[in-house]
């Protein structure tokens, strides 16, 4: 949030903000500026050896750290550890040039059981690459800011050429530096303009961190896209081809997302979703991993059509990588606090809290009776716990996660869930309708789209 002459500013990454309160706890989440403190205590059985990182046949579900509420992780991962490890693999993802070394160093020792670990390059912040776009959509804040990027060189150094195997083995020891057990590619922006261009880097940067990597095993070719890479049909196939004749066999593939529809909101667009679909089958027929940085739920469904993981975590920005705009509004006094959301597994979809509890009512659904929810139930006085909130979002994922991983059919077992979640908002409609924010509008999109 700026504010210049009274005039608030506020960065968002959806169409509809129906509170201003919602906006700023937004615009929190995208800053750069850590507000953790880091003395985080190291959680779960540090005397026992981690296992060793390995992407095995389970599904992958890769929670990544938000600057805000971090602290709550490592019971997160307690908890799915405990519930699900026999059906899902997890792993943890730390925004590498947005966080200092020893801020990494220290997140990373706090979940001492974790064995995969990702430290993202991030390279598209670069500002020949994504970053002056992003800057431009987050009212001229950088995506890197200043308190973190001076510790990685590598997202500044000019690269007049293009990218150079040195830079390429730099990002490659940084990332070993910081702990992590899976290593990615830079990850630059793929410009489509420049289509062949921007493929031949991509092969080019594959193979000199091959060189680079200690373990070919535990290595993703990590890329960055427009989503024009998957709703253009030509676009998708020059990647598929790239895509399937590299050695490489594992994919971390981030695209960049039009605005979301509502806050908390999933991927509408039908084109993009497609296009999705085609790229995890056609890599799952050919033995080769996708993992779907940022995408939550709509990463969850893709599981259904050959995709091997996701990653979602706390807070929107890392829920998806969707564009940003800047509301600017006029205003005097205090700001309202956000609304209390949470996210309600059954319907697949974030609602109020409000609506959320007029739903139980009707008694259709059970109440949830997680660790996290019954914190948060067990005082009518304290306020909101948005930790809370946030947690019983990523445990619920991990159960969806696990209950497609242990299905004979995957796609059968995503469609009964879609299939249920649609059926509850029927039943509910005329008592409790969901609308605005609440109106789960993937649902339709997503039912269609598994026929
Ligand atoms: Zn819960």
């Amino acid at each position: 949030m700026n504010e210049q002459n009274n005039e608030i500013h506020f960065v968002v990454d959806s169409e509809s903000v129906d509170n201003v309160g919602d906006a700023d706890e937004l615009d929190h989440e995208l800053r750069y500026e850590s507000v953790e403190p880091l003395d985080i205590e190291p959680s779960g059985n540090s005397s026992q050896e981690a296992f060793e990182a390995t992407i095995t046949a389970k599904p992958l579900m890769l929670i990544q750290r938000s600057h805000q509420h971090s602290k709550i992780l490592p019971q997160v991962y307690n908890e799915i550890a405990s519930k699900y490890s026999d059906y899902i693999d997890y792993g943890a993802v730390v925004p590498m040039p947005r966080m200092s070394p020893k801020q990494i160093k220290a997140y990373f020792n706090s979940i001492p059981d974790v064995s995969l670990k990702i430290a993202d390059p991030e390279s598209f912040a670069r500002m020949d690459s994504f970053g002056k776009t992003l800057r431009d959509q987050r009212d001229d804040q950088p995506y890197v800011g200043p308190s973190t990027i001076s510790n990685w060189d590598y997202l500044t150094k000019p690269l007049p050429n293009g990218p150079t195997k040195s830079w390429v083995s730099e990002v490659v020891s940084n990332q070993y530096e910081s702990g992590a057990t899976l290593i990615l590619s830079p990850g630059l922006w793929l410009d489509p303009a420049n289509s062949t261009g921007s493929l031949d880097s991509v092969r080019e940067q594959a193979e000199w961190c091959r060189e680079a990597v200690q373990d070919s095993d535990l290595f993703a070719v990590n890329l960055t896209l427009p989503s024009a890479w998957l709703s253009n049909p030509i676009l998708l196939e020059k990647l598929l081809n790239v895509l399937l004749d590299l050695d490489e066999s594992t994919f971390y593939i981030r695209v960049r997302w039009p605005l979301l529809a509502n806050p908390y909101g999933q991927l509408l667009d039908t084109s993009i979703l497609s296009g999705y679909i085609e790229l995890a089958s056609v890599l799952d027929e050919n033995d080769k991993v996708l993992i779907t940085a940022n995408t939550g739920l709509t990463g969850w469904l893709l599981l259904g059509r050959g995709a091997h993981g996701l990653s979602t975590g706390l807070g929107t920005g890392e829920r998806s990588f969707a564009d940003t705009r800047v509301i600017k509004i006029k205003q005097k006094g205090p700001r309202p606090a956000p609304t209390p959301r949470v996210f309600e597994s059954p319907l697949l979809h974030v609602i109020d809290k409000n609506t959320s509890d007029r739903i139980h009512a009707l008694g259709n659904t059970g109440t949830c009776g997680c660790v996290f929810c019954t914190h948060q139930s067990s005082s009518t006085t304290a306020p909101f716990s948005k930790p809370n909130a946030g947690a019983h979002y990523l445990l619920e994922t991990a159960r969806l996660t696990a209950e497609v991983a242990s299905a004979d059919n995957r796609l059968d077992a995503v469609k009964s869930l879609v299939d249920d979640a649609v059926s509850l908002r029927l039943a509910v409609a005329k008592n409790v309708p969901l609308t605005g924010t609440n109106d789960p509008k993937h649902l339709s999109v997503w039912k269609n789209l598994l026929v």
